[in-house]
């Protein structure tokens, strides 16, 4: 990045008279008005005056202050940022997709909704699911949609004490809040040691209270919870549905399916599963998927096949209502149809193995300096609890930020709570041999400056355009705005 641009606001680069465009003249007369005297500006408005190149690289600098899974290395465990090929990204412009609206005649908009139906039909097979709709706008979008079915299943039979939802408290925030949203009171389930549910403690709390339970498999841990089936039997004795939040899909591609481990009513992350970057916080898209029975109560549209095999929107009378204005998030759809195309069974399937090879090979190559609390094969991740040396004190927060000294994105820090020094990496799949090689090399010099100079690490980064920012201050003082900044 250029020192000229960097940190400052497009004001600050503008001086007055300077222009990045020219345009001929438009030939109305000097001072004639097309709009009437009330509606028009008293002055004009403060724009920033500047060139074409400051313009340029003014954004090109602010992109480059930005680190994204295609700048570097991204272990950020619990979100799958994975490299998203580009060829996704080309069929999502497409004009005669890019161009549509969401509310042109069905006749035509053939494609797009065969393209959105033939996906629906492809997660339905990798889900082990029924039907899927694809409405839901994100994960947790999804969970309150597969929820809200849950509650429309219950009292379609006229069972209407089933108030609660259990979750284990290894679950992501998004379960007990997406619970609540959709009225259902959260029980929580500790964990066992080993990051697994205490199914002994779920069966303690089941009852007929309770409307469903949502579990993650792989869990938080990466661990994949091989008592799921007999608590499926156990949950469906009890006349609830076993909810699973998809996020942690990834190494279960095409290797094993959530229908079959016993699951009723799942949503899946195309934004962390089926390619599409999701930093930042968007776009994103939480279809969701149910076992037969359950479809009539799925959101309003449904996209289906005609008999004469064209494609149609439906209502169906038993749904919860209508989740989205549109049907979803569209490009968000086409990426991950692309995604599944391309790859196809076998590649699908390879995804899913690599992720899980690539996050034991990771594991195994740095147990030794650092401490690895659940000693288990892991799925697409894992969690250290900090180095295994403590007598330098050097923490979890440390190693991260001297990470970034050495480019990469620092892994997931602090979560999950089940140890004080968590620090949980998920290389994901699309990484090679070569850069899991650098990324560890680098974890283990780390860990010998730790023990060898332990200030160096406590006082990281020292590369990076800001260095150490002072928690303490900052939670106590903060800076909000830029005019903070420069006081
Ligand atoms: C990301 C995530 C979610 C929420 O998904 P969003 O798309 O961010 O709403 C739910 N559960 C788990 C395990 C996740 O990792």
């Amino acid at each position: 990045m250029n020192r000229e641009y960097y940190g400052k606001l497009i004001f600050e680069l503008s001086r007055p008279g300077r222009r990045a465009y020219s345009l001929p003249a438009n030939g109305c007369p000097e001072g004639a008005t097309l709009l009437p005297e009330g509606l028009l500006r008293k002055s004009a408005p403060e724009l920033p005056e500047v060139d074409e190149p400051t313009v340029v690289r003014h954004y090109n600098n602010m992109s480059t202050n930005n680190f994204g899974v295609d700048t570097g290395f991204y272990p950020l465990g619990s979100c799958t940022m994975k490299y998203n090929p580009k060829i996704n990204e080309e069929m999502a412009v497409l004009p005669a997709m890019a161009g549509l609206h969401p509310l042109q005649p069905v006749s035509t908009v053939q494609g797009a909704l065969e393209a959105y139906h033939t996906l629906q039909c492809y997660l339905a097979e990798i889900g082990g699911m029924a039907e899927f709709t694809l409405n839901p706008f994100a994960g947790a979008h999804g969970e309150l949609t597969g929820l809200m079915v849950i509650r429309a299943w219950h009292d379609s039979r006229g069972d209407s004490k089933r108030t609660k939802v259990i979750v284990p408290d290894s679950a992501h925030g998004t379960n007990p809040a997406s619970a609540a949203v959709a009225g259902l009171k959260v029980i929580e389930v500790k964990s066992m040691p080993d990051g697994t549910v205490d199914v002994e403690a779920l069966s303690a709390v089941l009852d007929d209270s309770v409307a469903a339970v949502m579990m993650t498999n792989p869990n938080t841990m990466g661990i994949f919870e091989s008592r799921v089936r007999e608590i499926a039997d156990m949950v469906h004795d009890a006349g609830a549905l076993m909810y699973y939040d998809g996020a942690n899909l990834n190494p279960m591609l095409g290797v094993a399916r959530p229908g079959d481990m016993g699951f009723d009513v799942m949503h899946v992350n195309l934004h962390k599963t089926f390619s599409t970057p999701h930093g930042g916080g968007g776009p994103g898209a939480g279809p969701v998927g149910v076992r037969s029975g359950l479809e009539k109560f799925l959101p309003n549209p449904r996209v289906v096949k005609n008999a004469d095999g064209s494609f149609g929107l439906s209502q169906s009378d038993g749904s919860l209502g209508s989740v989205s204005a549109t049907l979803g998030n569209f490009a968000v759809q086409l990426r991950a149809l692309s995604y599944i195309l391309s790859l196809g069974c076998d590649g699908l399937a390879q995804a899913g193995r690599l992720a899980t090879l690539n996050a034991n090979y990771v594991k195994e190559s740095l147990r030794d300096v650092y401490e690895l609390p659940i000693d288990r094969v892991c799925k697409h991740e894992f969690v250290f609890d900090g180095l295994a040396d403590k007598t330098s004190g050097v923490s979890t927060l440390n190693v991260a930020k001297r990470l970034l000294d050495h480019g990469y994105h620092a892994p997931t820090i602090y979560f999950p709570l089940l140890f004080h020094e968590s620090l949980m990496i998920e290389p994901t799949e699309t990484e090679s041999r070569e850069t899991l090689d650098e990324f560890i090399a680098v974890m283990r010099d780390i860990a010998r400056e730790a023990a060898e100079s332990p200030e160096v690490v406590k006082s990281a980064p020292h590369n990076t355009p800001v260095g150490l920012p002072d928690d303490t201050k900052a939670a106590l003082s903060p800076k909000v705005t830029y005019f903070d900044l420069m006081q």
